[in-house]
């Protein structure tokens, strides 16, 4: 942003505007500007667009050659899911609950044990033929996976060769067999699955070999083993989409049903293994003095250490110890296990909050890593939805963050001794739980409704843990790398499809930013935040579309917000407009400023704009995104009590317009310097008003 103006006028208004917020005016009229001979709205193509097209990125979904041809993420409304963005009356969701007993051998690094899967048909289908997930498979030779991403990526093979092995499939009972493709497989039923309560049981012996580098999502390191996508687990079948069997390819996360999940992990004896859930038989794998500690914890608000420093040593230990855990109402579970973990615990409003660390790889960082955890965990009960599970753990390992429910894995702190290194990666791990945890949606086509919702809601988080943080610039500096290197694609892409090194910004910030501009300039605070938790609260525990989330803002807001979701949801163009000119005219005494504004890309917007008067005051003026109804120029005849000397564009800041070089005209005010993209935090708190 070029700063034109003089100094003791940047100074005069400072002070005035630090005293008061200017005054919002409302044009006396507003004009379609048409250029004669041209059409009304002539589209004008963005350079960062075309580029893209030229370069092979899809610029709409329209243009992604992989792109489904159906709208069944905006499915038309129906009795499952209401068009109020609600789920319908005869919403339903199937259910898979797990038995899951393995043993976890760290001299040949496999896991191997069984699994039993009680399923529920709650659909009013009947089923023929399940599909399950069979993430493992990622690391058979040829998978699909390891010829999409470079071994050497994030989310590569390294080389690794290993996958499920299984044996002795059953169903109800009876022997079966599974036509395994890839990282899914289908088991066809001998007697139909019956509709609306109908159950059957499959149950297995498998085993698989650790992956060093479990594509960033599990792994091991030493004798550090870090567990996920760890057993067969049942694809979801909905009413979307019937059965979704997309295979795993490593970047593209995952979509599960709910239900309660009991497994057992057989370990080497010096072993203590963090999970998912609640331990079961703390008294036969814990010493009384841990047991005590523990809850004594679940009483602290300061940490407790359940393995001090001096106990955490690894210390050779002949044969081998069972931990059980039980996990209800989740849609996984995952586990660590080391020799040698520190364990610390602190009491979070009622929920455990745990750290799980080895200190030589892991660094002092982690002392504090409980205090992060229960700082995480209230902060977002108290923003967003109250945290339904009794604890909360992070382990400290290789995987650079990765989310399960209760259970997240972050990167061991970098610099070791600086809390802070780890801080950002456990509270977004950790926001995981709200999204999509508790709100379960598929992962695996949207990323924006996990990484994005995540990404939005951490940034509450990082401006109030750390007064004066303003992350959104560098959201916007990132989603701008992609533009300019060419790799984005709409929001509406799998992520699969987008590029690897876009994945940050199109999974993640670039839905922070339009999430946390519509709050800010279209929707409205206040409005916004209810619609975000009425969202949040009616798909708890529950499989929302990007239509129910489209449907519920749209709903609770009373707005027909169309042209944003076309905008930064199913392309890829971006905001630009611009001042034209402000011209003065002088009417029966009366000062009247003509402000021309253009439109420069399809992408329209509800203008603010700052002036700055002769006379040193400022005034603002507001027009609503319909002003662009009828084409991309328009003219704003403004009566103002001394002549324009200056005009700014969205003076607060929070407004992704991607060439700012046409947002100022004369000697504009300032941009508001380090602006917050959340200032005053949640309306809920301002208004006082009790949170649902
Ligand atoms: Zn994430």
């Amino acid at each position: 942003m070029t700063r034109s103006i003089s100094t003791a006028i940047l100074l005069a208004l400072l002070a005035a505007c630090a005293a008061q917020r200017p005054q919002v005016l409302t044009p006396v009229r507003v004009d379609t500007a048409r250029t004669p001979g041209a059409a009304a709205s002539s589209p004008v193509t963005p350079t960062a667009a075309a580029a893209a097209v030229a370069a092979g990125r899809p610029r709409t979904i329209d243009t992604d050659p992989l792109a489904r041809v159906d709208r069944m993420e905006w499915p038309g409304p129906n009795g499952t899911r209401a068009a109020s963005g609600a789920p319908g009356p005869e919403y339903w969701q199937q259910r898979a609950d797990y038995t899951i007993v393995v043993t976890l051998d760290t001299a040949q690094q496999r896991v191997a044990g069984s699994v039993t899967i009680r399923y529920t048909n709650n659909s009013p289908d009947t089923l023929r033929f399940v599909w399950l997930q069979l993430d493992q498979n990622l690391y058979r030779p040829g998978s699909k996976g390891s010829m999409l991403f470079p071994a050497d990526s994030r989310w590569g093979v390294r080389g690794f060769e290993g996958g499920y092995e299984i044996e002795g499939l059953q169903v109800n009972g009876r022997p079966t067999t599974m036509h395994v493709d890839d990282t899914v497989g289908r088991i066809d039923l001998d007697q139909p699955l019956v509709p609306k309560g109908g159950r059957l049981t499959i149950t297995m012996n498998y085993a698989f070999r650790v992956p060093e580098h479990g594509s960033d999502r599990m792994g091991r390191d030493g004798t550090l083993y870090e567990i996920a996508q760890w057993y067969p687990r049942m694809a979801v079948y909905d009413d979307i989409r019937g059965w979704n069997a997309d295979p795993y390819f490593g970047q593209g996360e995952f979509y599960l049903e709910y239900g309660d999940i009991d497994y057992t992990v057989t370990a080497p004896a010096g072993y203590t293994i963090a999970g998912s859930g609640v331990l079961q038989n703390a008294a036969e794998v814990l010493t009384a003095t841990q047991r005590e500690r523990l809850a004594r914890a679940s009483r602290s608000d300061s940490t407790v250490a359940i393995i001090t420093d001096g106990e955490a040593r690894a210390t050779p230990t002949a044969g081998t110890r069972t931990w059980r855990f039980r996990a209800q109402n989740v849609r996984d579970v995952a586990w660590a296990g080391a020799p040698d973990f520190r364990w610390d615990a602190a009491n979070a409003n009622g929920v455990l909050a745990q750290a799980y660390y080895q200190i030589a790889k892991a660094g002092k960082a982690w002392e504090q890593a409980a205090e992060q955890t229960a700082w995480t965990i209230r902060n977002y009960s108290e923003l967003f939805y109250k945290y339904p599970y009794p604890q909360a753990t992070s382990v400290a390992g290789t995987v650079g963050g990765m989310e399960y429910p209760m259970f997240v894995m972050v990167h061991y702190g970098d610099p070791k001794d600086d809390p802070k290194s780890i801080f950002g990666t456990v509270n977004h791990e950790h926001g995981h739980e709200w999204f999509p945890m508790i709100v379960g949606s598929n992962e695996r086509r949207y990323a924006w409704q996990d990484e994005g919702f995540n990404t939005y809601i951490n940034t509450f988080a990082l401006e109030r843990r750390t007064p004066g943080t303003a992350p959104y610039a560098g959201y916007v500096t990132n989603w701008r790398q992609t533009v300019e290197n060419r790799i984005d694609s709409p929001l509406m892409t799998p992520p699969d499809r987008i590029a690897a090194r876009a994945l940050g910004a199109l999974g993640y910030r670039k839905p922070a930013v339009v999430l946390l501009a519509l709050r800010d300039n279209v929707v409205g605070r206040a409005t916004f935040d209810r619609a975000f938790r009425e969202y949040t609260h009616r798909w708890a525990f529950k499989h929302p579309s990007p239509g129910d989330f489209f449907r519920t803002i749209e709903n609770v807001s009373g707005m027909d917000l169309g042209w944003y979701w076309r905008a930064f949801w199913y392309s890829t163009d971006v905001l630009d407009i611009g001042i034209d000119n402000v011209t003065m005219r002088q009417q029966q005494g009366q000062n009247t400023a003509v402000i021309a504004l253009r439109r420069n890309t399809p992408v329209p917007f509800p203008i603010r704009l700052r002036l700055l008067l002769k006379d040193n005051t400022a005034q603002d003026v507001a027009m609503p995104v319909e002003v662009w109804s009828q084409g991309d120029r328009i003219e704003a005849v403004i009566a103002v009590k001394s002549p324009v000397i200056g005009a700014r564009l969205w003076p607060d800041g929070i407004v992704p317009d991607w060439n700012t070089t046409n947002d100022a005209w004369g000697t504009p005010v300032p941009v508001a310097a380090s602006a917050t993209a959340t200032t005053g935090g949640l309306s809920g708190e301002i208004e006082g008003r009790p949170l649902p």
